[in-house]
């Protein structure tokens, strides 16, 4: 049956087919006569005919393909009347092609209709979603869920039945530092110049690298033993610590750890295989940053271990049952009195015993339960302050993650109103490494406390990342002599001249001096001979509950006993 019934419905349809942005072409299959084309497909003639010296003079035919579009000629002489699609690139055009049968109005024979659209911008477009969707629009790295889609696929197919292979999981030390003193322009560029260094060696070890975090990428690399994993953990830091040129001329220069996972023969699974190299990274940033280390099953033992402190924090956090805060003497030496109480926190738990703070409270800043902590802490610290006879002060030790948000000052102005304790009584502690989480931020922390009249010391001095510049960036009360010095002095004179040369150095700023971890008399002797305002240590008492909880502690000591 004919498609048009009358020349008006003829004339209406080369209207609307001169108008719809697709070739429209019709073929005469025997002798590729062109019998029909639009608007559309006479462009493409006209730019084959400019493009092409055979076809220039040669009829109007479906052979125009046959120089310059062979694969469609090929189809277009094939043509066995069922219907195809091909997309062929041309030049800078990218064409879907759709040919089909078509009867002829004038005698019902077939015809071959040729159908096509330009789709290159069609095809950007969805290039530019997909690079949005699985790449990381920084770096252009695969992202998180790319990357783990690549390694589920690489982990399915081992090259071989014997190959083992690796991930790895490269995190920068010290990048928020770069972001927070540098700005975010300059922290983009070192994750950038970080990606391209680390693509390369990708491309050498044939694996695949993706941006799996902020500072966070990850690699995997599909043939591996342990020997040839740490040798390659040790070049990426090597090549991550090569100075990173800045715009400006100057240049950066960053660290980074790393953490890795080995499959041996293929024979684990992508969630598996992420959550070792995860639990390596942690490991080695925790212990010993700016190195490498392989998983261990220790490593998941403490894994476990953490989520389940983790789980019993969340449990009795509400109540703080069992949890107490204990003062320990903080001793004048010239005149050998107390003028001061450090509040450190206990925690019993029935099946476990007393559980470290050095076990929970770095868990629970992982966590962001700390703040909870170090609230109660202060609240009950403050309180039990204003039941001293002595006047002494109360010194609160203060959690990295909570220095630097303001909600500090705003809580420690609260509890002085609510407790009535005067500002000059309270000291709060914080150690070098909260300083450098959120350095400006924390300072104008410190700032607002000292308004407020609150005293401030730099505890732990000498451990972890000690840095003259610290003591510089804020005027501290007093300056806490790490415990590991005075316990070490009396083996090594290097801990004798490191506690001299604060003494000095707190002297030269204006701050007191406090020795911690005096124990015996030969540490007294030493601490007192060489200066120190202040001593803390067992020698002078150990950290004993207040009034209130001594009958409960008791109790729970009593039980332990029997
Ligand atoms: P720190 O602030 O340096 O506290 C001093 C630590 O040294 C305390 O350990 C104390 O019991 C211990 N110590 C005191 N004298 C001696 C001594 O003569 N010899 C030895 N070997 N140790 C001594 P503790 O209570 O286990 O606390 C460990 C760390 O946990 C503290 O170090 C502090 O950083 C943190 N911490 C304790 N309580 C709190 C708290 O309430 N909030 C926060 N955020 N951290 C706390
Ligand atoms: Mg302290
Ligand atoms: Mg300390």
């Amino acid at each position: 049956m004919s498609v048009f019934s009358s020349c008006l419905e003829v004339g209406f349809f080369k209207n609307i087919s001169d108008q719809v942005p697709v070739g429209v072409m019709v073929i005469e299959p025997c002798s590729l006569q062109i019998v029909y084309l639009n608007k559309v497909a006479s462009l493409l003639v006209d730019t084959l005919r400019r493009r092409f010296p055979a076809v220039r003079g040669s009829a109007l035919s479906g052979a125009i393909f046959k120089e310059a579009i062979p694969r469609l000629y090929e189809l277009i002489t094939q043509f066995d009347g069922i219907s195809n699609a091909v997309r062929i690139t041309f030049g800078e055009d990218v064409l879907d092609f759709s040919l089909s049968r078509v009867m002829m109005e004038s005698d019902s024979s077939v015809a071959l209709l040729i159908m096509w659209q330009q789709v290159a911008q069609q095809i950007r477009a969805e290039e530019e979603l997909l690079r949005l969707t699985c790449y990381d629009r920084l770096t252009g790295l695969q992202n998180r869920s790319t990357f783990i889609k690549e390694l589920t696929k690489a982990l399915s197919s081992p090259p071989e039945p014997e190959a083992s292979a690796g991930l790895f999981f490269v995190d920068l030390d010290g990048f928020k530092l770069i972001n927070d003193s540098h700005g975010y322009a300059i922290g983009d560029r070192v994750l950038n110049v970080i990606a391209r260094r680390l693509e390369i060696i990708g491309r050498e070890q044939k694996g695949c690298v993706g941006r799996t975090g902020g500072d966070e990428f990850a690699l995997f690399v599909p043939h591996c033993t342990q020997e040839t994993a740490e040798a390659l953990a040790c070049h990426i830091i090597r090549t991550a610590q090569d100075p990173i040129i800045l715009p400006d001329g100057g240049s950066h220069q960053i660290g980074a750890s790393v953490g890795i996972a080995l499959s041996s023969h293929y024979k684990i699974s992508s969630e598996a295989l992420l959550a070792q190299a995860h639990m390596a990274l942690y490991d080695i940033k925790t212990k010993n940053k700016g190195n490498h280390c392989v998983f261990v099953p220790r490593m998941e033992c403490e894994h476990r271990h953490r989520a389940e402190l983790e789980e019993m924090l969340r449990e009795v956090l509400p109540q703080k049952r069992n949890m107490f805060v204990f003062y320990q003497p903080i001793v004048e030496l010239c005149s050998q009195r107390v003028v001061g109480y450090e509040a450190l926190i206990r925690w019993y738990y029935p099946k476990r015993g007393w559980i470290s703070p050095n076990d929970f409270i770095p868990v629970a800043e992982e966590s962001g339960l700390i703040q909870e902590l170090d609230r109660f802490v202060l609240t009950t610290a403050c309180h039990e302050a204003m039941r001293w006879q002595n006047g002494a002060y109360v010194a609160v030790n203060v959690s990295a993650t909570y220095l630097g948000q303001s909600a500090l000052p705003e809580l420690v102005r609260v509890t002085l109103a609510e407790t009535k304790l005067h500002p000059k009584r309270l000291n709060i502690e914080i150690t070098e490494t909260a300083l450098l989480r959120h350095k400006a931020e924390s300072i104008r922390d410190l700032r607002a406390l000292r308004d407020i009249g609150v005293g401030i010391s730099l505890d732990d001095f000498g451990t972890g990342f000690s840095s003259l510049s610290h003591l510089c960036s804020f005027p501290f009360d007093k300056i806490k002599i790490d415990k590991s010095f005075v316990q070490e002095s009396e083996e090594r004179n290097d801990c004798v001249a490191i506690i001299r040369t604060v003494v000095q150095l707190g002297k030269a700023l204006d701050a007191r001096t406090v020795a911690e971890g005096v124990e015996t008399q030969t540490h007294y002797d030493l601490i007192k001979a060489d200066g120190c305002s202040l001593g803390q240590g067992y020698f002078f008492g150990k950290p004993a509950p207040s009034q209130t909880d001594v009958v409960r502690v008791q109790q729970i000591m009593e039980s332990l006993q029997a």
